[in-house]
């Protein structure tokens, strides 16, 4: 039992109420008027996804209050977010570690929503050096869990990711799909997801778990393929693919996932919590044939193309299923997959300050051999 475990404070605007039919209390925060907005957390929002959630949200709800709490690793970058946005009251950014519970504990008894993306994210490098992906993305996110039992809020919305899933074994593939994580990175997010599932079932989480998959647009660290195969073109540089490129992925423009999102927010609650809901398009497209509709949006010759030798831990295949994000945020992916890319390479092309900082891990050290 949660009171047992010690682990409430009840503080003035918390109503205590017992239910009579089982020896438990359940805490319910009175629900805040919508003129007063909403206080939003969000951890990991100097990263890609996290900073164009802030921004969608920032110019839809000016009067939601945002908390941003972020380390600032290297895939983090304060610039992410509009200078209007940060000398604005509804914006606060906190210097911290998701792993240590003091500052957790205080902006999550501040807020009225969580949402999580804060995590290590990239696939190559959790195969090199992959303990800090347990630490962060693994211990932190029970620390963030912890920190909703002790101080509840009303939605946490824990995102996943497809990754999970592993290579497709059904087409396309749905929530129920079997969890085969096949990288280190995959298995730290398989770790969370799962303990965030346990916390609901344990302690009456009130998460929903979100796993979107391959994500694109403005702002993504040019480790990932698409910003690194845009910058490649830009600089007349050959675009270098693993394998033969033929694995596919279920690409998915950002805005897409900060619509979907926001319907998350925003639906009724008692529908979605405890949910598990996948956000894609339900179209696969290979790495070789984005390669060369990026050559072809940017007029470059496909002769830029180089294959190099594969990577282990990549999935070969991912294609979402789209029934269940249709159905429970009446939601579906709008922007097609040459207007993301268009939209994508023009924020590359109008922002060489903001790509030419982290030029130097734009390609990753591997041992060879
Ligand atoms: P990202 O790497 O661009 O950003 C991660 C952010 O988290 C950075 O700002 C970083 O500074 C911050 N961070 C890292 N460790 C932290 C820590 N210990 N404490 C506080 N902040 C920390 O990642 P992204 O691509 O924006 O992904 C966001 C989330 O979405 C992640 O959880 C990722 O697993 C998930 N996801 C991403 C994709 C994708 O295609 N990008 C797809 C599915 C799921």
């Amino acid at each position: 039992m949660l009171k047992d475990l010690g682990y409430f404070s009840v503080k003035n605007d918390w109503t205590l109420i017992y239910n009579g039919t089982e020896p438990e209390f359940f805490v319910v925060r009175e629900t805040m008027s919508e003129k007063n907005g909403k206080t939003l957390l969000v951890t990991g929002g100097a990263g890609f996804i996290g900073s164009n959630f802030i921004n969608f949200i920032h110019k839809r709800y000016p009067n939601y209050k945002i908390l941003l709490l972020d380390a600032l690793t290297y895939a983090g970058n304060l610039d992410n977010i509009p200078t209007s946005l940060k000398s604005n009251g509804h914006f606060q950014f906190h210097h911290g570690n998701i792993t240590h519970p003091d500052i957790v504990n205080k902006l999550v008894s501040e807020s009225d929503i969580v949402v999580h993306f804060a995590a290590e994210s990239h696939v190559t490098r959790s195969i090199y050096d992959n303990a800090i992906f347990f630490e962060t993305d693994v211990i932190g996110t029970q620390v963030v869990a912890n920190a909703i039992v002790n101080n509840p809020v009303e939605l946490f919305v824990h995102i996943s990711s497809s990754e999970v899933y592993g290579t497709a074994l059904t087409d396309p593939m749905d929530e129920e799909h079997p969890l085969n994580p096949m990288s280190p990175y995959a298995a730290a997010k398989a770790g969370a997801d799962r303990l965030i599932y346990s916390y609901v079932k344990t302690y009456d989480l009130p998460a929903i778990i979100i796993r979107p998959f391959n994500n694109y647009g403005p702002c993504q660290h040019l480790e990932k393929a698409i910003p690194n195969f845009i910058v490649s073109a830009l600089q007349d540089q050959p675009l270098t693919i693993h394998g033969n490129g033929e694995s596919s992925r279920d690409w998915m423009f950002v805005e897409d996932t900060c619509e979907a999102l926001d319907r998350v927010l925003h639906v009724e609650r008692d529908r979605v919590i405890g949910q598990t809901i996948n956000l894609g398009t339900g179209t696969d497209t290979s790495v070789v044939e984005i390669a060369r509709r990026i050559l072809k949006l940017m007029n470059k010759p496909e002769s830029l193309l180089q294959f190099i030798e594969d990577r282990p831990g990549q999935v070969t295949r991912h294609i979402s299923s789209v029934d269940k994000s249709h159905e429970y945020l009446d939601w579906q992916s709008k922007v097609g997959l040459d207007e993301g890319l268009k939209r994508t390479i023009e924020f590359y092309q109008n922002n060489p300050k903001w790509w030419e900082r982290i030029m130097w891990m734009k390609e990753l050290w591997a041992p060879k051999g």
